[in-house]
């Protein structure tokens, strides 16, 4: 039965608030899901909405816990799983993640969804920082919202989650789809983006780090670090001693730059 098909059965409509924006595009769905079973790892997914990547994801055999905060929607796709996965029906920013892990038998994972539009960032900042061990993600989002996991420095979307996302994992492009492979279409493009973790975690001081670097971006490093009670001339000496100029602003530093300035901060 079709996603149209599904939701009219139950007497549903795709709520836009939600960013319910249905896959419907199989070669897109193939590729998703071979992505994702890749490490042969239990699976995380995140807003599955009526199982168009849960259910092929489930039929491997591996332990997949999906995370949906639409009540009717878990319910439908609750009905028609098989044992080895189950629906979590919660907001994912809000659940516990130590509870989803255990879930999942408290091991490596692997992370896969196409994520609600509208909290995008958010989600993957979760991803990202959680402490979740993910050795994988596949991750489909709107086209603007991915240029945040593959800017470069310079670039207006270089921000502190890519920072850590590029420490963090080696990201890579692996679908670019336009509108019509999603019912209802949305207006813009979507992209499929790998993450393949590199490093184990992220250094201690780093989010501090660079939550004070962009607090204000049309401030110097400097000065922004001095909200981290750095004296302005102890900033300038680690700056200068990373080969950088006194007045560079953060979204100059390579990632390599943020963590040596990380472990001269630290000390
Ligand atoms: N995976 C399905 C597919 O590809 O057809 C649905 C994807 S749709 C773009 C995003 C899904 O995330 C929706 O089912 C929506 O209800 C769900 N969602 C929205 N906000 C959420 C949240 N905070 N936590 C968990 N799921 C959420």
């Amino acid at each position: 039965m079709s996603v149209k098909e599904l939701i009219a059965e139950y007497g549903l409509r795709p709520n836009k608030a939600l960013g319910q924006n249905f896959l419907i595009d199989e070669n897109a769905i193939e590729r998703i899901v071979s992505l994702a079973l890749e490490p042969g790892l239990p699976l995380l997914e995140i807003g599955p909405g009526l199982g168009a990547l849960t259910y092929p994801l489930a039929e491997s055999g591996l332990p997949l816990a999906a995370v949906e905060l639409d009540g009717a929607l878990s319910k439908i796709l609750a009905e028609k799983l098989p044992e080895n996965a189950r629906v979590v029906n919660r907001d994912f920013l809000k659940a516990d993640l130590k509870e989803l892990h255990g879930l999942l038998g408290g091991g490596e994972i692997t992370a896969v969804g196409n994520l609600p539009y509208y909290i995008t960032s958010q989600i993957v900042a979760r991803l990202v920082t959680g402490g979740l061990p993910i050795r994988r993600m596949v991750l489909m989002m709107q086209s603007e919202a991915s240029e945040r996991f593959t800017a470069a420095p310079k670039d207006k979307n270089y921000v502190p989650l890519t920072v850590m996302s590029q420490y963090l994992f080696e990201i890579s492009e692996a679908l670019e789809l336009g509108p019509a492979s999603y019912w209802p279409q949305p207006e813009v493009r979507s992209r499929v983006l790998v993450f393949d973790r590199v490093k184990d975690g992220l250094p201690a001081g780093l989010p501090r780090l660079l939550k004070a670097a962009f607090a204000n971006r049309r401030k110097t490093l400097v000065n922004n670090l001095s909200a981290l009670g750095l004296p302005k001339q102890a900033a300038e000496g680690m700056i200068l001693d990373l080969g950088l100029s006194a007045s560079v602003r953060a979204e100059e530093l390579s990632v390599r730059e943020f963590i040596r300035l990380e472990a001269a901060v630290r000390q």
